[in-house]
């Protein structure tokens, strides 16, 4: 109930605007574009923010605030944020399921299975589920004197299609709320049929001739277009055909409204782009059998819709996994840079870069001075953490194109393409410098660490990458021979 305070709080503030809001469309996504766009924010935003100023603890008004797309949530997997938000998804999806009228809620079930997958519910597990939420809701209900619904059987109602209405069929032939474009030259038709639909409870959002259609279909959402066609017995599908170019992202159901006289040439309407024809002297019954067959169309069209934008996020979800195994099977755990594999992949690559190109290469083989000390007078946590500091002051030293990795221990290594011999030893004062003026450890206790580096730039003599990391190491022994806290080049020897 929290989760949607939002909605109550705009239905409180802008009663009337979100009337229009709630009125206009039943579809979700639509809806919060529809409040992001009027108000700046949509309701699970609203209602985020209202948690977070109450001061209920983070991870609730996060997961209320992405609990209504959870796969556009930045949670890792498994988390308890992201579980709690699924949660909520799915409890959002029982909820809505249970207000809606017995056709729209079909379209929604698959949904709701869907949500309950996410949280590890399997099929049977789902109605006795929600039939334990009725029961609730009822009990609540009579507690709180307000109204809820009764279902004789849940299961029957998740896994069968909704019978059609027996008492008046017609009545039950048009449920959705649609938005209809009327188009026609005559001002008295146009008129008639406007109240016609009205009386349907149908929402005309536009009544207007043809020329003036043109301008302003593009601005609304339609869902069905009643275009009226001009007298001549010929047909002019040219008109339709640029009504329908207006509407192409909406893909509206366009109904050509013709005269008896032109019902034999109605293909040529259809190919123009018509989804149907009414005759201008149509029954009100004619009426509404065309409207319901463009509520099926809606309704088969918006389930795959759905479909397809939830196979696209799936498929995101993939991609995202997917790349998150990437990164861990490239990065070390401990200090967050390139592990040894990935490092000396594109060492490899960097080297025939240089060999191709004429380019210098140089290696910096970075090693941690007296690291066992550390370890043994901090223990060996503390330790951890001096790497990943180390790792981090090394990084923040290098230039955007070197690749720095771990090569091991407390041992680093950085690839410096396009670097010569004395920018290398540059590069190495510089984190030597900077590790001498750095303290490390955890807050209490910072002390200092130093580091020895040994450099090497690629010479001809250098038949493979190995060869020059067998040079920086040798350099680096120089340089803690010499007594460490130091960079040695190799030079051209
Ligand atoms: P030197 O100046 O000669 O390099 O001395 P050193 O003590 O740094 O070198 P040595 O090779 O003798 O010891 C390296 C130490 O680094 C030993 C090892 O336990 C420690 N070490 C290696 N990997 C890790 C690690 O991931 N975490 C911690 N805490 N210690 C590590
Ligand atoms: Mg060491
Ligand atoms: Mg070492």
């Amino acid at each position: 109930m929290l989760s949607g305070i939002g909605r109550l709080a705009l239905a409180t503030a802008f009663p009337r605007e979100y009337a229009e809001i709630l009125g206009a469309t039943q579809d979700e996504s639509v809806r919060r574009a529809e409040e992001t766009a009027r108000f700046g924010l949509d309701h699970a935003q609203l209602s985020a923010e209202l948690l977070q100023d109450w001061g209920l603890p983070d991870i609730f008004h996060q997961a209320v605030r992405h609990h209504e797309s959870p796969a556009d949530s930045p949670f890792d997997a498994g988390s308890r944020a992201q579980a709690l938000t699924l949660a909520l998804h799915f409890a959002a999806r029982v909820g809505g399921l249970l207000n809606l009228d017995a056709a729209q809620r079909w379209e929604k079930v698959p949904s709701l299975y869907q949500a309950a997958a996410q949280i590890g519910l399997e099929d049977h597990e789902v109605p006795p589920l929600v039939e334990r939420v009725i029961e609730q809701w009822r009990d609540w209900g009579q507690e709180l004197r307000l109204p809820t619904r009764d279902f004789s059987d849940i299961k029957l109602l998740l896994t069968s299609p909704p019978e059609p209405n027996g008492d008046d069929p017609m009545a039950a032939l048009v449920v959705l709320p649609m938005r209809v474009a009327l188009v026609a030259r005559d001002a008295k038709r146009l008129r008639a049929l406007a109240d016609t639909l009205d009386a349907m409870g149908l929402r005309v959002e536009l009544a207007t001739d043809p020329e003036n259609a043109l301008k302003r279909l593009n601005e609304l959402q339609i869902d069905v277009m009643i275009v009226e066609l001009p007298d001549s017995g010929e047909v002019s599908a040219h008109d339709l055909r640029d009504l329908r170019a207006c509407e192409s992202a909406r893909q509206a159901y366009c109904i050509a409204l013709i005269p008896a006289e032109a019902e034999a040439g109605v293909a040529r309407l259809m190919l123009a782009g018509a989804a149907d024809y009414l005759l201008r002297d149509h029954t009100e019954a004619a009426l509404l059998a065309r409207l319901n067959a463009a509520q099926r169309v809606m309704t088969l069209q918006s389930a795959v819709r759905a479909e397809r934008e939830s196979a696209i996020r799936s498929s995101g979800d993939w991609a995202r996994s997917n790349r998150r195994l990437l990164r861990e099977a490239l990065t070390d755990p401990l200090t967050q840079v390139h592990n040894r594999r990935y490092g000396l992949d594109r060492f490899a690559q960097e080297w025939s870069f240089a060999q191709h190109n004429g380019t210098p290469l140089s290696c910096l083989m970075l090693d941690v001075d007296h690291f066992k000390r550390v370890n043994d007078r901090y223990g060996h946590e503390t330790g951890d953490l001096v790497l990943t500091q180390v790792a981090r002051l090394i990084e923040r030293n290098c230039r955007k194109d070197d690749v720095v990795f771990r090569y091991g221990g407390e041992e680093f290594c950085v690839v410096g393409p396009n670097t010569g011999e004395r920018e290398a030893v540059q590069l190495g004062e510089r984190i030597v410098e900077a590790m001498r003026a750095a303290r490390f450890g955890e807050d209490s206790r910072h002390f200092a660490v130093t580091m020895s580096i040994g450099v090497a730039t690629r010479v001809e003599a250098d038949r493979e990458p190995e060869h020059l990391i067998a040079r920086a190491d040798k350099a680096l022994y120089a340089a803690k021979a010499a007594g460490r806290d130091r960079v040695v080049a190799t030079g051209r020897s």
